[in-house]
């Protein structure tokens, strides 16, 4: 069976970990290059980007881990993960290093003060059995993707949805996954059975 490594410098480890097992995967933390080197599939935690950016160049694992992206690494970033994949983003600190991995440009923080955190239901391409209830919290959205990437998920257009209606939230390029909410607080396994489907297919 494939073993998927869950990047556990900082953040909500614990939870893609007990997630990925919930799905039926092999799954351990990476901290060190060489457990980074022994993986078939990452997962990239919510947490702090700018934090966990940090850390990857600290830990001597940023470049290491593009290079495994570029040859083919299968990775799932959520939230705080999402960040660290996009080429490009919207309100990074200065000293904050991009991953990259989709070619897409993400906003950080973008659903504002107001609705630090909210639910929503959200159709998921590519994952059955009726829509993923998203939790979002401090979350990214997707301002623009290339074609080379392919949305999906977006925020519904519910009349209360304001400025967030319509906003992606879920993007695949390749073997690489994202989200900006959590579907790994929720109990519901189908993204990471997706995400491990993907590894198992690399
Ligand atoms: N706001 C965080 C960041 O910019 C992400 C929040 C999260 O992962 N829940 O990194």
């Amino acid at each position: 069976r494939p073993l998927i490594g869950v990047l556990a410098l900082q953040g909500d480890v614990r939870e893609h970990l007990a997630a990925l097992t919930g799905a039926g995967a092999d799954a351990t933390t990476v901290r060190r290059p060489a457990e980074l080197a022994r993986v078939d599939g990452l997962v990239l935690p919510g947490g702090e980007s700018t934090t966990i950016s940090r850390l990857l160049a600290a830990f001597d694992l940023l470049d290491p881990l593009r290079a495994r992206i570029a040859d083919g690494l299968p990775v799932y970033g959520s939230c705080a993960g999402m960040i660290l994949l996009a080429e490009k983003i919207i309100g990074g600190r200065p000293d904050q290093h991009q991953v990259g991995g989709i070619d897409m440009v993400v906003r950080r923080n973008a659903f504002g003060r107001q609705v630090d955190s909210f639910e929503a239901d959200v159709d998921f391409t590519g994952v059955g059995g009726g829509p993923v209830h998203a939790v979002f919290i401090r979350a990214p959205w997707v301002e623009s993707v290339s074609a080379a990437a392919e949305v999906l998920a977006r925020v519904p257009e519910t009349p209360g949805a304001g400025e967030a209606g319509g906003r992606i939230v879920a993007v695949r390029q390749g073997r690489v996954l994202a989200t900006a909410f959590h579907p790994e607080l929720t109990g519901d396994h189908r993204v990471h059975r997706l995400f491990a489907d993907m590894v198992r297919e690399a």
